[in-house]
C-alpha cells in the first residue's frame, strides 16, 4: 500500500520485489502493526517523507535472501523484527556517543525509507532484531514501536516510584505492565470522562485512574505523556513532586501552553524521547517476555490498511491494528 501524497488515502499497487543490496536482508513480511506515527505521516504532520512511500515501521517477517556483507546474526528463514530506526551513519557526534537515536543522517522505516505495508521489504541487517519466541507474528508486532519507544520513555523516568501516564493507548498499555512488574505505583490519566479506559487501567493494576483535568492523590516522581496533546505537559508538570520529570513520548504534539515558573522550579525537568537505539530494543526484547508483556491486537488484511488507519484515527480500535499479509 503506497502513499503518493500526504492527505490522500493509500493506494494498492503492485510493487516489484526489492533486491537486497550489500548489508541488507530481503524480508517476506508476515505482519506490520499500525502506529500513531503512521497517521502523522499519512496526514502530512511530519515534514519531508519519502514519496511515494510505503508506510509502516513495526514489521515482522522472515529472511528470504541475504545481501553481501551481512554478519552471521541472521540466516535464511529466520524471523526478524524491523523497527523505526532503519539506518544511521555511525560516524556523527551522536552516533559516536551512544546516541544513534539522534543521528544527524538517520533514516526511518516507513517515513524516509519504505516500510512494511507490503509483502516484501529490504532492511539493513544491523538494525533488525531477533524476536522472542513466545510471541506469534501478530502478538509481537506492536512491541516493535509502541513497546520499544515506550520503553525508552519509561527508562527516562529512572527509578521513579510514583509514575503517572497521560494517555492510555498502545504504548502506555505495554509500558504499564513493565512498570507494575517492577513495583511502581501507577497513576493513569485519560480523557476526562473516559471511565472505560480508567477502569481498564485499574484492572491492569493502576493505583489510581482519573481524567487529565484532575490532580492525582499523591505527587508524582515522574510522568510520561503519550497523548499528542500539548496542554497535558503543564498539567503533568503541575502534578510532579520536587525533582520530578515529565517525559514526552510522542513524535508530534500540539503546542504547549505557557505555565508558571514555580511549576518547573525545584529541579523539575521536561524532556522528550526521540526514536530508539538498538540497545533499547535489545533490553526491551529481553524484559518483555519475562514480564510477560501482553499485547492486544485487531487484525486487518493488508488491502484494508486505509480502514485500519481510519478506525485508529476515530478511536474505534480495541487493540493495536496489525496488518496481516497474505491473509487469504
Ligand atoms: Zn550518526
Ligand atoms: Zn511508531
Amino acid at each position: 500500500m503506497v502513499l503518493d501524497k500526504p492527505g490522500q488515502p493509500l493506494r494498492f499497487r503492485d510493487v516489484e520485489k526489492p533486491r537486497p543490496s550489500s548489508g541488507q536482508l530481503l524480508v517476506r513480511i508476515a505482519t506490520c502493526a499500525v502506529c500513531r506515527t503512521d497517521l502523522h505521516v499519512v496526514d502530512g504532520e511530519l515534514p519531508d517523507p519519502k514519496l511515494p512511500l510505503i508506510p509502516g515501521h513495526q514489521i515482522v517477517g522472515y529472511v528470504e535472501e541475504i545481501g553481501e556483507e551481512v554478519e552471521s546474526r541472521f540466516k535464511v528463514g529466520d524471523r526478524v523484527g524491523i523497527p523505526w530506526l532503519g539506518w544511521t551513519d555511525g560516524e556523527c557526534a551522536y552516533c559516536r556517543s551512544h546516541r544513534e537515536n539522534l543521528c544527524d543522517r538517520a533514516r526511518f522505516t516507513g517515513y524516509t525509507i519504505d516500510g512494511g505495508y507490503a509483502e516484501f521489504t529490504v532492511a539493513d541487517a544491523r538494525f533488525c532484531f531477533h524476536l522472542p519466541d513466545r510471541y506469534n507474528d501478530v502478538e509481537v508486532a506492536p512491541l516493535l514501536c509502541a513497546g520499544l519507544i515506550g520503553y525508552r520513555s519509561y527508562r527516562k523516568t529512572g527509578d521513579a516510584r510514583r509514575l503517572g501516564i497521560y494517555g492510555f493507548g498502545n504504548a502506555a498499555h505495554l509500558i504499564a505492565q513493565i512498570a507494575l512488574h517492577e513495583g511502581r505505583d501507577l497513576f493513569v490519566f485519560t480523557r476526562p470522562g473516559d471511565m472505560e479506559t480508567q477502569q481498564n487501567s485499574k484492572t491492569l493494576g493502576a493505583k489510581w485512574a482519573g481524567g487529565s483535568d484532575e490532580m492525582p492523590p499523591e505527587k508524582l516522581d515522574a510522568a510520561i505523556v503519550f497523548a499528542s496533546v500539548g496542554p497535558l505537559v503543564p498539567a503533568a508538570l503541575h502534578a510532579l513532586a520536587k525533582g520530578g520529570i515529565v517525559v514526552c513520548g510522542g513524535i508530534h504534539m500540539s503546542d504547549i501552553p505557557s505555565f508558571p515558573y514555580v511549576d518547573l522550579w525545584e529541579e523539575r525537568v521536561i524532556t522528550s524521547v526521540a526514536n530508539l537505539t538498538r540497545r533499547d530494543g535489545e533490553e526491551f526484547f529481553d524484559i518483555a517476555p519475562r514480564v510477560p508483556v501482553k499485547t492486544k491486537t485487531e487484525t486487518f488484511p493488508l488491502e484494508q490498511a486505509n480502514t485500519a488507519l481510519e478506525r485508529f484515527r476515530a478511536g474505534e480500535l480495541k487493540g493495536t491494528a496489525v496488518l496481516v499479509m497474505n491473509a487469504s
